[in-house]
């Protein structure tokens, strides 16, 4: 069984989600392809956010034992996309990924392939040609950034 987009919106978002409506209904329409288990251990594992907008703070309270996953605006503009890219990050924290910035590349291609197949795992096949395209522009041992760190755009 799954939450309805919903059920995440009103009863599973903590209040650091009022903040950007937006992020919350994309967070929502992508974790109701999970099961309830898998989307309650994503949302317990993981803070999401955006990378443009207003300042804000984050209580060390909110944050504590939680991944900071930060989503580029660019990425939300098509629906699919912003699925299949809330997903990848939510599934590295899933997973108990470390950061990017310490692995080698061996584990960096591990973590990317894990990640990708959780991805697909998670969703219907109708998504499967998104995944593909996500994963060759990615840097999982399939894509075109190989070996180079998960966002590379953020590590400037
Ligand atoms: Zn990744």
């Amino acid at each position: 069984m799954n939450y309805t987009v919903e059920e995440l919106i009103e009863c599973k978002f903590d209040d650091s989600y009022l903040f950007d409506e937006e992020l919350a209904c994309h967070l929502a329409d992508a974790l109701s392809y999970l099961t309830k288990v898998d989307a309650d251990k994503v949302l317990e594992s993981a803070f999401f956010t955006r990378y443009r907008g207003d300042s804000w703070h984050l209580s060390q309270k909110q944050i504590r034992e939680r991944s900071v996953i930060i989503i580029d605006e660019k990425d939300l503009n098509e629906r699919n996309e912003a699925i299949v890219t809330i997903l990848h990050e939510a599934g590295h924290s899933f997973l108990g990924h470390g950061n990017s910035g310490g692995y080698s590349l061996e584990d960096m291609n591990r973590t990317e392939d894990e990640c990708w197949n959780q991805v697909r795992h998670w969703l219907p096949p109708e998504f499967h040609e998104c995944i593909d395209k996500a994963e060759r522009l990615g840097s999982g041992s399939k894509g075109t950034m190989a070996g180079r760190p998960c966002r590379p755009q953020a590590q400037q």
